[in-house]
């Protein structure tokens, strides 16, 4: 009877829960699908127009149409599809900050409400396999985990794929990337990566939590090629300018 006590407790806690603002924990006032009050809502709204299907590039105006940017056009990126949320600024970076540094379940919930509507809007077709961008194994335990780990096991959850967590390994330290310039930091992780399972033929999706000038994800994809894989497509949270 204890345990029944338990989960009729836990079920009325939850209940609780669930009328909250899952960033703000203001009471909402209207049963919703989503998780937020209306200015988190709008805080944490996708980006739906004005940025880049190719690299996710976010335009100063966010109601521009969706137009491949100058770079994208110059020269393709090595992926074929793009998923992300919205620009990596505002509530949404402070989300995915405080999910890293202070491994907030309840935000958890949220991210993968996020991933999944971020996952259904862009329509990209489902890959075999889901691989997180990999951290060095000494950062891990620095840290304590790889966030693109976590959000590719809550995209696999989404997507209904377990991901493949160990599909590529890190080689070569790269710490050094956010004092560096753009050029500069695909110079510095080029070859940082390699495949480290089999992914000769799959449909690869790559997942990291920020895309900023798209030299680990450049990294990553040209490692999965030179594995043989069929196709790569790229998924993330933020996109930083
Ligand atoms: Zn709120
Ligand atoms: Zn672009």
């Amino acid at each position: 009877m204890v345990g029944a006590g338990l989960s009729r407790g836990l079920a009325a806690v939850l209940h609780v829960l669930g009328r909250r603002c899952q960033f703000c924990a203001a009471v909402l006032e209207h049963a919703d699908a989503f998780p937020l009050c209306r200015n988190c809502r709008a805080l944490l709204a996708p980006r739906v127009n004005g940025y880049c299907p190719d690299c996710g590039i976010c335009y100063a105006d966010p109601a521009t149409p969706v137009y491949s940017c100058l770079s994208c056009r110059q020269g393709k990126p090595p992926w074929s599809g793009v998923a992300f949320h919205g620009l990596y600024s505002g509530a949404l970076r402070e989300l995915i900050h405080q999910h890293k540094f202070g491994h907030d379940h309840g935000l958890g919930l949220l991210l993968r409400d996020l991933i999944r509507e971020a996952w259904e809007r862009h329509c990209l077709p489902r890959p075999d396999c889901i691989v997180p961008v990999p951290m060095l194994p000494a950062r891990v335990l620095d840290r304590g985990f790889n966030q693109s780990a976590e959000l590719a096991r809550m995209l696999g959850k989404v997507i209904g794929l377990p991901p493949l967590l160990s599909g590529l390994r890190k080689i070569r330290d790269t710490s050094a990337q956010s004092s560096l310039g753009r050029a500069e930091r695909h110079r510095n992780v080029a070859g940082a990566f390699e495949a480290a399972a089999s992914l000769s033929g799959q449909h690869v999706l790559l997942v990291d939590d920020v895309m900023t000038t798209g030299a680990t994800l450049t990294a990553c994809a040209k490692a999965c090629l030179a594995a043989k894989a069929r196709r790569v497509d790229i998924f993330f949270l933020g996109r930083a300018v």
